[in-house]
């Protein structure tokens, strides 16, 4: 089964993408890790983002649709795979489909906006040991000191309510059109995000079957 899996930065679509590829035994692809990995390999693509990268520059969409294509050639995607964090925009759905790449599914993880920053503002970081924490959810035991080490835990700048705000805003512009553009094939399944990931999982699963 080819699957992409849509949601909000911190709708938790990760960790289900990680459930799927345990079950169903399909590779979970991620955006950022292939990106990473190619360069690491030094593949065509790779050396070219990384000219990218090293220049400061986001990698452009043809480099990462070229590294996701020799992603999906690979042995392993034969029986399917998973793609988390692509397609982000209508441009890159249309290039997948210029590939013919046949998808099976999309899921969109639904969590809504304000639950997503209370989430993440939420957490706190180390910043000696890099231990997470979460105010709520997974509390230190003293108060702003890590459990580990001792170290100073804090809010980190990406997990500020203003950025992640800025990311939700990011995300509804460019990413959420695709849940209209995958609903016309009738290809778009709505999971609601739950309180308890296994819930979320289980939603995930009645909606692949
Ligand atoms: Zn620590």
């Amino acid at each position: 089964m080819n699957l992409i899996l849509l949601g909000a930065p911190g709708a938790g679509k990760g960790t289900q993408a990680e459930r799927i590829c345990e079950k169903l035994n399909i590779p979970a692809i991620s955006t950022g890790n292939i990106i990473r990995e190619s360069v690491k390999n030094g593949t065509e693509m790779g050396r070219r983002a990384k000219s990218f990268m090293d220049e400061g520059r986001l990698v452009p969409d043809e480099v990462v649709i070229g590294i996701i294509k020799e992603r999906l050639a690979a042995d392993d995607c034969a029986n399917g795979f998973i793609l988390d964090g692509f397609p982000r925009t209508i441009p890159q759905a249309q290039a997948l489909d210029n590939m013919g790449v046949v998808i099976d599914r999309v899921v969109s993880i639904e969590v809504p906006d304000e639950r997503i920053v209370a989430r993440i503002s939420g957490r706190r970081v180390c910043k000696d040991c890099g231990a997470s924490y979460h105010i709520e959810y997974k509390k230190t035991a003293k108060d702003g000191v890590c459990d580990k080490c001792g170290g100073e835990v804090a809010l980190r700048k990406d997990d500020a309510p203003g950025t992640v705000a800025e990311r939700l805003n990011v995300h509804h512009e460019q990413t959420e059109p695709l849940k209209a553009y995958y609903e016309k094939s009738g290809k778009l399944y709505l999971v609601e995000g739950q309180e308890e990931i296994d819930d979320t999982t289980r939603l995930t699963f009645e909606a692949l079957n």
